[in-house]
């Protein structure tokens, strides 16, 4: 069966690294790599499309590919610059038409969204959010994003949700100012890496397990999911990212302080006793954001079936 499915490529942009992966899914992952994101993204985004062109070298034909990237973004087909990320707080890669690069000597159909979307529809097709039509997927990494899905599709209006960068309660007596470049103290400013590690004076691995500095990046983090409670009413919060991943413990604390802030409020057993199974890590481990690319990818194909009758 797996020689009928559409080979596809997924290229995830992230804050740090970008991991580009060729296969038809989680089962069948033909090659991976990933690269620094750096602050250049001519030179990124070349050497991206080099090894999308060895690999089709190798691998035949790629039917769609999948950009699953760190925002903002403009997602508005239409719009001259759709396929850009737009103002981003990561120097060098505001206004960078990522689409328009990666797709200029190869027609493929493309799927593109943020890497919090797209790892949420990962999740949706081969992960722990099969059969859900509403839930959010949080990243805590270099930046905090959140992926909605309502109904079964992942919310777009004027632009994609940018939840990472509400404003929050403060910690009663925290008063550092925070670090993003727009509004200081939002929840990325607060509990990014970045921000964790700028409060404690050392990189998120070397800050003791018992340092009051995750404490304070969980109160943030609980702010965040309260108001995507409230806002959307998710079935299931999957909460993931490199902060997360390396500090397992750092869940348990976000739980319990989503909790202590919704009081009882609504009284439902997701947000009491049974949180434990309410605010959970991705189903695909740290594999959903990469996958989220390839998830785009497989939608690009069920959007324009021209991509696989082409290909037959
Ligand atoms: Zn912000």
């Amino acid at each position: 069966m797996k020689a009928e499915e559409p080979l596809l490529a997924g290229v995830e942009l992230g804050g740090t690294k970008c991991v580009c992966l060729i296969g038809t899914g989680p089962g069948d992952i033909r090659a991976q790599t990933s690269l620094a994101t750096g602050n250049d993204p001519g030179a990124t985004l070349e050497r991206i499309d080099r090894i999308l062109g060895e690999w089709q070298a190798v691998h035949g034909r790629v039917h769609a590919l999948g950009i699953a990237s760190f925002g903002p973004l403009n997602l508005s087909r239409g719009s001259p610059t759709y396929g850009f990320i737009t103002s981003t707080v990561k120097p060098g890669w505001s206004h960078t038409d990522v689409v328009g690069r990666l797709t200029r000597d190869r027609p493929v159909c493309v799927g593109f969204d943020t890497d919090v979307n797209g790892a949420a529809l990962a999740e949706q097709r081969w992960g722990a959010a099969r059969g859900l039509g509403e839930f959010a997927y949080v990243t805590v990494g270099t930046g905090v994003g959140v992926g909605l899905v309502v109904r079964g599709q992942t919310v777009f209006g004027c632009n994609h949700p940018e939840l990472g960068h509400v404003r929050v309660a403060r910690a009663p007596g925290d008063v550092w100012p925070g670090i993003c470049r727009y509004h200081l103290d939002c929840v990325e400013g607060l509990a990014s890496g970045p921000a964790i590690a700028a409060r404690a004076g050392l990189p998120p691995p070397e800050i003791p397990s018992d340092s009051p500095v995750w404490e304070l990046a969980a109160h943030a983090l609980g702010q965040l999911l309260h108001t995507v409670v409230l806002a959307t009413a998710p079935r299931r919060i999957f909460v993931g990212g490199g902060v997360m991943e390396a500090r397992p413990g750092l869940l348990i604390q976000v739980r319990r302080r989503l909790r202590e802030s919704l009081n009882g409020y609504l009284g439902l057993d997701e947000l009491t006793e049974g949180i434990d199974r309410y605010v959970v890590p991705p189903g695909l481990g740290p594999l959903a954001g990469p996958l989220g690319a390839l998830a785009l990818a497989a939608d690009a194909c069920l959007a324009d079936p021209r991509a696989t009758l082409s290909a037959r």
